[in-house]
């Protein structure tokens, strides 16, 4: 069920639990600002969701409440994974849904980079 993103950040919230490696994802990225996995349920032939390891809901949150260290880290992290994953040629998507009307399910914010064939135009 989409979150109210302005709502205390859950410390038991999935993505708590996998940065915490209590949970298993298959990971393809991580520095000290941001962890990469690859989505349980892919919507395209790849799909990585890029997390900061800090305590953030959302987008909203983390531009709000980040450092400007961690939010220049995180930036550079989500770019880094999507040329790691070899799609800065042809192309990529970064989607950051926020809150109820976003339908954003996980309360820890994710950036989803999808790639690997042409996304089509983007329908709201
Ligand atoms: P939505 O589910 O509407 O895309 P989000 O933007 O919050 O909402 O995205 C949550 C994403 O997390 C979904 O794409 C979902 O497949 C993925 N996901 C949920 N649990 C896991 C998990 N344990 N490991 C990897 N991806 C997960």
């Amino acid at each position: 069920m989409p979150i109210d993103a302005t709502l205390p950040y859950d410390d038991d919230n999935i993505f708590a639990r996998i940065l915490r490696g209590k949970i298993p994802a298959k990971r393809v990225y991580e520095d000290a600002h941001a962890l990469a996995f690859h989505d349980i349920a892919p919507q395209a032939p790849v799909h990585v969701l890029v997390i900061p390891k800090g305590r953030y809901v959302s987008w909203d949150d983390f531009a709000a409440t980040a450092d400007d260290t961690e939010i220049a880290g995180f930036v550079r992290a989500v770019a880094t994974v999507a040329r790691e994953q070899g799609l800065v040629e042809p192309g990529y998507r970064l989607l950051a849904n926020v809150g109820s009307h976003g339908g954003q399910e996980v309360p820890h914010l994710h950036v989803h980079l999808f790639g690997g064939r042409a996304l089509g135009r983007m329908v709201a």
